[in-house]
């Protein structure tokens, strides 16, 4: 039995998924956060270079990835597959359990996928500075990175309960070259308005997006960049699940189950997209899908489905997405990157079309998880990926209780060597199971923008 599936340099894809001209309906289009109504591609070229804007909206369904962006792909990808029978053994059961590992990038997770095109884009449009919101410090690393590689420099605001809580991830995106802040910051209108109302705010996503939007529509020479639920980032990812397919085939398998965690959807679509597109043309109608997502931060499994704003201040657009509302503050679970309130809009509609099943789980069960999986195959999963296992763990069960030897994939989306103080916490009984309030909830969704007729 093959351990690891290893590809070629060469079979790096040459381009990438785009899954919007095959989903059921065309996507709901984004919404200018001041009027309302339908924004074009103009309206987002202040944040983004030409080239993204374009991938955004396009309906292609497969993008050329650039020579200069697969050269640095080289540095880590292909990406390996594994097959973990020791994970099946001490699951006990009769599935089969394959697994894709971004933790070789530099950065440890699958976010240099798209924070390498991006550094890329904006390099060759000229312009000088990156701004950029983080929550665990994964998405914040990646894009200071690939600034480094492209000569970018690289502006990070980093939601404040992650900057206390993992201090090294700031170092090393120093170490590439980025300026770090907590958010929120008094540096922009937006963390001023906060820290107003709350000089203790512990930040969230959707305010470091606040955040990091103004920066750079207010410098000249400084873009935007997205670590996760806009189309582009989630077109980037898909090299995860397009290596992925041809390393199951070589392996002789075709998954009937596909998992990855869910924070705003990117490693999700990385993996699955692929394997999704086959499945809405009809290739394979019985492969099922499952976005594993924190009982803290249920966007896809409690939220509402509904246009709101991506950020918390409301500076940028309007998306239709399953969301607990733009001033939604998750609890500080450990899990920093999957607290963000919303989820990205194709997601939602292959959610909201049930081809894709959301499921939510506690902190302590996912790593009890983590911990298993370490213990068998090795590998110290980051807090995110663990939801994935312990979406795993259920259907490993499901197969046992079937008598069915099912082929599953999931997707490792990066190692939890800067999240040991969360593992400490776990080993010390101190993680907290927080489930949300339906209370707290239902007081989010009073808050959403109210749409006019006709849009
Ligand atoms: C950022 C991150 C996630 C969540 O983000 P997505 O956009 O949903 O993929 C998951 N796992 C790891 C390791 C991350 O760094």
């Amino acid at each position: 039995m093959v351990k690891k599936i290893l590809l070629a340099e060469s079979d790096i894809p040459e381009r990438w998924y785009n899954i919007l001209p095959d989903l059921p309906g065309p996507p709901a289009p984004y919404l200018h956060p001041g009027t309302l109504q339908p924004m074009g591609p103009a309206d987002l070229a202040p944040i983004f270079p030409q080239a993204i804007v374009a991938q955004e909206v396009s309906a292609e369904p497969w993008i050329e990835i650039p020579d200069q962006v697969r050269d640095v792909y080289r540095i880590w990808r292909p990406s390996p597959v594994y097959r973990a029978e020791r994970l099946e053994k001490a699951l006990d059961t009769p599935a089969r359990i394959y697994f894709k590992y971004e933790g070789v990038s530099p950065a440890g997770s699958h976010k240099p996928n798209t924070a390498v095109p991006q550094a890329y884009y904006n390099a060759q449009e000229g312009v000088k500075r990156l701004t950029t919101e983080t929550g665990a410090g994964q998405w914040g690393s990646a894009l200071a990175f690939a600034g480094a590689l492209f000569n970018l420099e690289v502006t990070v605001y980093m939601v404040k309960v992650s900057y206390e809580q993992k201090p090294y991830r700031r170092a090393m995106m120093e170490a590439w070259g980025a300026t770090v802040h907590a958010s929120p910051t008094d540096l922009t209108n937006a963390g001023r308005g906060i820290l107003e109302q709350d000089p203790d705010s512990p930040g969230s996503l959707g305010i470091a997006i606040s955040e990091a939007v103004e920066d750079a529509a207010t410098h000249d020479d400084a873009k935007y960049s997205l670590g996760s639920v806009v189309n582009h980032v989630l077109l980037h990812q898909t090299v995860i699940g397009l290596e992925a397919k041809k390393q199951m085939e070589m392996a002789g398998e075709y998954p009937d189950v596909v998992i990855a965690c869910v924070g705003g959807g990117s490693n999700f679509a990385g993996l699955t997209y692929p394997f999704i597109g086959d499945r809405l043309k009809g290739e394979r109608s019985k492969t099922r899908f499952i976005a594993a997502e924190p009982a803290a931060c249920p966007t896809l499994t409690r939220g509402a489905y509904a246009y709101d704003f991506g950020d918390a201040v409301g500076l940028g657009p309007v998306v239709k997405m399953f969301t607990l509302g733009h001033s939604f503050v998750p609890d500080r679970i450990h899990s920093g990157g999957l607290r963000y309130h919303g989820d990205a809009p194709s997601l939602c509609t292959l959610v909201d079309q049930g081809i894709v099943e959301g499921r939510a789980y506690k902190q302590n069960e996912c790593f009890a998880e983590a911990v298993r999986f370490a213990r068998s195959e090795g590998f110290l999963p980051a807090p995110e990926a663990a939801h994935a296992l312990r979406a795993v763990a259920q259907e490993a069960a499901a197969a046992r209780e079937a008598g069915e030897p099912r082929t599953i994939l999931f997707g490792f989306s990066g190692h939890g060597h800067f999240d040991m103080s969360a593992y400490d916490a776990y080993f010390a009984g101190k993680l907290e199971d927080v489930e949300l309030s339906q209370s707290r909830i239902d007081a989010a969704i009073e808050e959403l923008p109210r749409i006019p007729a006709g849009v």
